[in-house]
This record gives structure tokens, C-alpha cells and sequence, in this order.
């Protein structure tokens, strides 16, 4: 799915720099605590309450593989889109390398996240990806609460 599907599933969506906010399908929320975005192919969902992925996808009715978006891509269109994300994170590390410091959470975040791409997870199950999706969503979080 792209993320755009995915926003279409839920209430009080707002357009944010990166990604979208919204109401959390998976409690009573009155503020919008569900972030999405995507990197790498990957839909991230992140309710501030806490909320795991898994409760999130059941309660829009996906699941947690449609959070990958290769899947959903034209395989013509692979390769142009690979390009672009690739673009948007080497702008990613200049505008950090421009910053000039560094952080060894955020570094640590950075490793974790390399370490995770072009990772084959066709053969992981939905436990596997949500918990792998759980880790990513905070790994990013944390890098962006930094600024870098
Ligand atoms: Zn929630």
C-alpha cells in the first residue's frame, strides 16, 4: 500500500512536512497521536499512546505486510523510486554532516536503521515485521526529536 491508502483509512488526517498525522484508529483518541511516514519502502506508524502496529493495522483492516511498499509498486517503477529515497537520504546525511555533531543514541538509531535496509523479510511473520517496524518507527523518532 502507499501511504496515501493508508491515510485514506483514517480520521483527521493533517499533511505534515513528512508524512501525515491522524487520529489513532486503535484507541479513543481526540488528538491526532498516529504519525505515519515512510522511509525505505516501509510505512511507519507511530501512536504516541503507545499503541503496537498490530493493533493499529487490525483496527484500518490491513496488515502489517501492507506496510511495505514495494509490494504495491510497479516493478517499473522500482527502481525510480529506490533513486528517489536513496536521494532523499544522502540529502539526509549532508544536511547532518552540515550540523557537524553528533549523537551516540542517534548514532546507534543510524546503525540500527542501515543495518535494516534490503533485509529480505518476505520469509518473517507478522510478529517479526511489526516488532522490526516497532524499532524502525523509534529509531527514526528519535533521530528526527534531535533534528538531524
Ligand atoms: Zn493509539
Amino acid at each position: 500500500m502507499t501511504l496515501e491508502e493508508i491515510s485514506s483509512r483514517l480520521d483527521g488526517v493533517r499533511r505534515m512536512r513528512a508524512g501525515f498525522t491522524a487520529r489513532c484508529p486503535a484507541h479513543d483518541d481526540r488528538s491526532p497521536s498516529l504519525s505515519i511516514t515512510e522511509r525505505d519502502g516501509k510505512i511507519l506508524l507511530h501512536c504516541f499512546s503507545g499503541c503496537s502496529i498490530s493493533a493499529i493495522t487490525e483496527a484500518i483492516g490491513v496488515s502489517v505486510k501492507d506496510l511495505f511498499v514495494d509490494a504495491a509498486i510497479d516493478p517499473r517503477d522500482r527502481a525510480q523510486h529506490r533513486a528517489q529515497q536513496e536521494r532523499q537520504r544522502r540529502e539526509r546525511e549532508l544536511r547532518r554532516e552540515a550540523d557537524g555533531y553528533t549523537i551516540d543514541a542517534c548514532k546507534t538509531a543510524q546503525h540500527f536503521i542501515e543495518s535494516r535496509r534490503n533485509l529480505d523479510i518476505t520469509l518473517w511473520s507478522d510478529g517479526q515485521l511489526n516488532d522490526e517496524l516497532n524499532a524502525l518507527a523509534v529509531a527514526y523518532a528519535l533521530i528526527e526529536s534531535e533534528g538531524l
